[in-house]
């Protein structure tokens, strides 16, 4: 006869939730569904309950008293964080949300409302962990972002080392929407800001280098023909005293060099493109995106 004997001690249990890796308890929150492949947890749940260590979130998942707040709107709403917002929680770029995108516990259910439903569109397994990792993520957000943005997300999620190549293209293989092809155009950016610059140049065929290194300089985000250069700023990645000295700095050098510099931000792309696309049109068409012969 074989005996279960727990390895859930009250303190085991809170150790772990509290101090593990971000795939077992991401954001604090974790399921009594993955606790039971170690042992029944019942008893160890039930007294960090009763102590405040623990709350219950619904049935079967429980958060620390400090939480992620979407996280724990996700599981409460009957999900996990998944697409976007789950992007987000492992740090890549996306463009801001406002509700959690959330992918139903099963596949029949309805969610609570304030959190945004997303498709998977493939049985999946109920899921354990209260975070969506990188790769079913991007699978979720190809069906919930337009291209350009689910480009800067793959672009994002490949720079910051969060997933490889072969995975995204493993996920996004039967993703809805032609995902997929949205691999063949992810290359190397910084921010969300300077992947859709570059897609929408190479758009109308305005031809555009990434990340060109310039003596002296370093590397520029964007190179249009030999010396029109164009900084995509971002407040994450632009923000402090050092960094805008350190911008001006480059500035000035590449002016020095005979550079033009273009410094474009994250909402002028999106809500003033036309102006900006008037500018760069303006000196491409002059011809002065070239070396004067
Ligand atoms: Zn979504």
């Amino acid at each position: 006869m074989r005996t279960h004997t727990s390895v859930w001690s009250p303190d085991a249990l809170q150790a772990f939730v509290t101090g593990s890796p971000c795939y077992a308890a991401p954001g604090g929150v974790v399921s009594a569904r993955l606790l039971r492949r170690r042992g029944d947890p019942h008893e160890a749940l039930d007294t960090l309950v009763a102590g405040g260590a623990l709350q219950r979130v619904r049935r079967g998942w429980y958060r620390l008293p400090v939480a992620d707040d979407d996280v724990v709107t996700a599981v409460a709403a009957g999900g996990v964080l998944t697409c976007v917002s789950a992007l987000a929680f492992h740090g890549a770029w996306v463009p801001r949300g406002d509700i959690p995108h959330v992918r139903p516990a099963r596949e029949t259910m309805r969610l609570d409302a304030g959190v945004h439903q997303c498709s998977i569109a493939r049985r999946l397994p109920a899921p354990v962990v209260a975070v969506d990792p990188v790769a079913l993520s991007l699978r979720a957000a190809s069906n919930c972002l337009s291209r350009e943005y689910l480009v800067a997300a793959v672009d994002s999620a490949l720079d910051s080392g969060l997933i490889r190549r072969q995975d995204v293209a493993d996920a996004l293989w039967w993703a809805p929407n032609r995902g997929h092809e949205s691999l063949a155009e992810t290359d190397w950016a910084q921010s969300g800001t300077e992947s859709l610059l570059r897609r929408r140049l190479k758009g109308l065929r305005i031809g555009v280098r990434v990340q060109v290194a310039i003596d002296g300089v370093g590397r520029v985000d964007l190179l249009v023909g030999d010396r029109l250069v164009i900084e995509a700023d971002s407040v994450a990645h632009h923000s402090g005293p050092d960094a805008y000295r350190s911008d001006r700095r480059r500035d000035l050098l590449l002016t020095t060099l005979g550079y033009l510099v273009l410094r474009v931000s994250w909402e002028q792309v999106i809500y003033e493109w036309p102006a900006v696309l008037q500018a760069i049109r303006r000196i491409v068409d002059a011809g002065e995106h070239r070396w004067p012969r």
